[in-house]
């Protein structure tokens, strides 16, 4: 993550951060923008005053972190995508002319606001490529756009590619027998 104060004007330059901790806006660390364990050992070190392969090692795992707590970048972006994919799946097969230009503004807005800005940079980028521009004349022009929408983010983070033959199946349908 490009943290320079060119590339995120607004953030302080850090003191000493563990590794996955990312600036937000206001120049602090930001929850929604880092990995949940990273942030954790940051909100340790605070506490002990100085970050320590013991406070690393005793930093919360997925499974001990309460579920009321504010999401972190993963458990942000798995619901996000849940409310994506699950909006084209409910999309009609036939939109009207009208739809369309809704859902071209909400997913410029969507863009705009996502808590995580750097993801939200990124998308915003990826969105507005002539080649990427949002599909949307049909529920599976739609679909299989958001799939593509997704794979660009797994392919970034290292991840594996959906295949997007099956988005309806996993996303509307259930999978076939
Ligand atoms: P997720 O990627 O969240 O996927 C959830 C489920 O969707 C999977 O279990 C699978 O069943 C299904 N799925 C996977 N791929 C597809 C696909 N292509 N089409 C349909 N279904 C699929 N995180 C970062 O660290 N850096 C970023 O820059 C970043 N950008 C993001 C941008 C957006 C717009 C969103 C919504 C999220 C972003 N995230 C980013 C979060 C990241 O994409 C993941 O959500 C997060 O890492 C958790 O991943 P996961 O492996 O649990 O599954």
């Amino acid at each position: 993550v490009d943290q320079s104060d060119e590339a995120h004007p607004a953030a302080a330059k850090p003191t000493k951060l563990p590794p996955g901790v990312v600036l937000g806006p206001d120049g602090k660390p930001c929850r929604s923008c880092s990995s949940g364990k990273a942030f954790k050992n940051w909100s340790a070190m605070m506490k002990g005053g100085v970050a320590t392969s013991a406070v690393v090692a005793a930093a919360p795992t997925a499974e001990s972190t309460p579920s009321d707590c504010p999401p972190d970048v993963e458990e942000l972006g798995r619901s996000t995508w849940t409310l994506l994919h699950s909006i084209t799946a409910s999309y009609p097969e036939k939109p009207s002319p009208e739809l369309q230009t809704d859902t071209r503004s909400f997913l410029n807005t969507f863009a705009k606001l996502y808590p995580c800005w750097w993801c939200a940079k990124d998308f915003q980028k990826y969105i507005q490529e002539e080649r990427h521009a949002p599909r949307l004349s049909s529920r599976d022009e739609f679909g299989k756009w958001m799939c593509e929408a997704h794979n660009a983010v797994n392919v970034k983070l290292g991840k594996k590619e959906f295949d997007c033959s099956k988005w309806e199946e996993r996303w509307r349908t259930g999978w076939k027998d």
